[in-house]
């Protein structure tokens, strides 16, 4: 199905990421989280396209088995980066000649070892870009990505993220899926600005649920989200204790999934990580 008919059909909504492993236990990891997750019908499911390009392979052959061995409906992630326009055509044939029908476009990251992300000759340097292509190559439901915080390179904020996912709903895309953030007010405030701009597109609030207080830390400088100040005094003292976090970390997304929920949002996309127990927990609280 379309993901514009499965937002029509459900809501809210409820929707997991997974990433592509890089080992066979890993992958077989992933295989029990999926099944552990099925019950729980998500609308759909999601899998990242490795930094750099890396994963290129892996994130096709994982939708592709969703496609053909689960009732699941899963979206592919893609991004620009190291990809000529003629690349992402074939791929984006072969997802649609596999029955996929929903592709998140992206610009990606810079690779690793490089500081900067950089379009490749005869690619392209913004998801912007990436959508028009999508919808104009062959009709596929584009998802995109915002940031309610603002991207970190954004040198306007908050303000050049709405005018670039206003840009990316007049290119073609149905749906944006947020950068995590744990005060919901960052979120309302930014769906606000975007109705205010004419954004009508379903903003799908991206959910973390926190297994691991230091990496969350690490990986949130990285990505411009930031970490209230209630947030630490509550995790740091007990940082090392890794249950004690996970539990809080469950707590923490059921409390944000469910002001959330009750104040509108079209659903909630929740980062699984390929572990099932934080996103089965949160759903059976919610
Ligand atoms: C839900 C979600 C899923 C993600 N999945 C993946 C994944 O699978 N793989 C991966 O590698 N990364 C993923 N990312 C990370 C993402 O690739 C990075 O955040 C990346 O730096 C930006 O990608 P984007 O699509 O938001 O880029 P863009 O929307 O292209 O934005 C990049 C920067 O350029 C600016 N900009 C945007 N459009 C224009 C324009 N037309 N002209 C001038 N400036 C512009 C923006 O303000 C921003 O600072 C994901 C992020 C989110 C929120």
């Amino acid at each position: 199905m379309k993901l514009e008919d499965i937002l029509a059909n459900t809501k809210p909504s409820i929707s997991f990421e997974f990433f592509p492993p890089k080992t066979d236990k890993g992958e077989e990891n992933l295989w029990r989280c999926i099944q552990e997750l099925s019950p729980l019908k998500p609308a759909f499911v999601s899998v990242t396209y490795g930094a750099g390009g890396s994963t290129q392979n892996r994130t096709r052959r994982i939708v592709e088995r969703i496609r053909k061995e689960t009732t699941l409906e899963p979206m592919a992630h893609l991004t620009c980066v190291g990809s000529t326009q003629q690349d992402l055509a074939t791929l984006l044939a072969q997802y649609k000649a596999s029955g996929i029908k929903n592709i998140l476009a992206l610009r990606g990251d810079a690779p690793e070892g490089k500081d900067e992300f950089e379009a490749v000759t005869g690619g392209f340097s913004y998801a912007t870009d990436l959508v028009k292509f999508i919808r104009e190559q062959n009709g596929l439901s584009v998802a995109v990505a915002t940031y309610p915080e603002g991207h970190p390179e954004s040198a306007g904020g908050v303000a050049d993220d709405l005018k670039y996912l206003k840009i990316k709903q007049d290119e073609g895309a149905i749906a944006a899926v947020t950068q995590y953030f744990f005060d919901n007010e960052h979120y309302y405030r930014f769906r606000d600005q975007a109705e205010k701009l004419g954004i009508t597109i379903p903003i799908i609030p991206g959910i973390m649920p926190i297994a691991n207080y230091e990496q969350i830390v690490r990986f949130s400088a990285m990505c411009g989200a930031s970490i209230p100040d209630w947030l630490h005094a509550k995790m740091k003292p007990v940082a090392q204790d890794l249950d004690t976090i996970k539990t809080m970390g469950i707590e923490l997304a059921t409390a944000q999934c469910q002001d959330l929920i009750s104040n509108g949002v079209p659903g909630v996309h929740i980062y699984a990580l390929n572990k099932s127990e934080a996103s089965i927990a949160i759903c059976s609280n919610l």
